[in-house]
């Protein structure tokens, strides 16, 4: 049977690749036949990553790269161009949280939180973007969260950062169109990785998250993961700038 989510011979960095719902992404991918660039500021994680990457005959490079530095986004860039002489997609990945109410929140927070996951999002789209026109088509997805739509209480600069996320990607797509570059966003609900891994320890946390979500499970990073191989895929081709909510209907309630 034909596989619609086919990506053989497309090229896709991640950034946040190393761990979580990045590294998800990565197996995904190369399983449907990309190969990967993975990113983040730890080499050794992901290297084991594009180990996964190349077990699965797909080719893999591990880079190491502080994707809220123009210098670092140039050159993860050139090294993919020099490896494999193109990117078809971008992920736009790598983000952090910091949980505090307003009146306790720092200016080290806020900047913290700005340069990860809208700093770094703009200029490695605008990076790639410049990639992408002479090729004449790319496809970028941005990954947001449920926290951008909805006010929750204690990550309001994080969630003031993830609606921009959505913001930016109608701003792109719209600027970038006429060259057939698509950017859509994903908002995750409650997904079960490294990030929130210490909150949802506690059962009490647990069990009160739990009663939020319709479905009555965390996510998984494959959840995540399935709709991020769907943009990425040619069946998802007349679409751009929407933001994608897989959040088991939490955002619903
Ligand atoms: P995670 O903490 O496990 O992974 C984050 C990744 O980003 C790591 O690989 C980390 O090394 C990388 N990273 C952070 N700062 C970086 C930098 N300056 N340069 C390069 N890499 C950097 O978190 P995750 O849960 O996998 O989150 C991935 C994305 O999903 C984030 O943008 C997060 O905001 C978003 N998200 C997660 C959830 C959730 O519940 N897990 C919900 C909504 C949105």
């Amino acid at each position: 049977m034909e596989n619609v989510l086919d990506l053989t011979g497309k090229v896709a960095l991640i950034t946040g690749g190393s761990r979580g719902l990045g590294a998800q992404m990565a197996r995904d991918y190369a399983k449907n036949g990309a190969d990967v660039v993975v990113v983040s500021r730890n080499k050794e994680a992901c290297e084991e990553v594009a180990h996964e990457v190349t077990q699965m005959n797909r080719r893999a490079i591990a880079l190491s790269a502080d994707v809220t530095k123009m210098r670092d986004i140039q050159s993860m860039l050139k090294t993919t161009i020099d490896e494999f002489g193109k990117l078809d997609i971008l992920v736009n990945n790598a983000g952090a949280n910091a949980t505090n109410p307003v009146l306790e929140a720092t200016e080290e927070e806020w900047d913290f939180i700005y340069n990860i996951n809208l700093k770094a999002l703009y200029f490695c789209s605008q990076q790639a973007a410049k990639v992408m026109i002479p090729q004449k088509s790319g496809k970028i997805i941005n990954i947001s969260s449920i926290g951008g739509s909805r006010a929750y209480r204690n990550i309001a600069a994080y969630g003031a950062s993830k609606a921009a996320v959505m913001h930016l990607t109608r701003t792109f797509s719209n600027e970038w169109a006429r060259y057939n570059i698509l950017v859509n966003s994903i908002a995750p609900g409650l997904i079960a990785t490294d990030i929130n891994k210490d909150d949802l320890a506690d059962p009490k946390v647990l069990d009160r998250m739990l009663k939020m979500i319709p479905l009555r499970r965390l996510g998984q990073p494959s959840d995540i993961s399935a709709m991020a191989l769907f943009l990425a895929s040619d069946v998802s081709n007349y679409i751009t700038g929407q933001t994608f909510i897989v959040d088991g209907g939490k955002s619903v309630e």
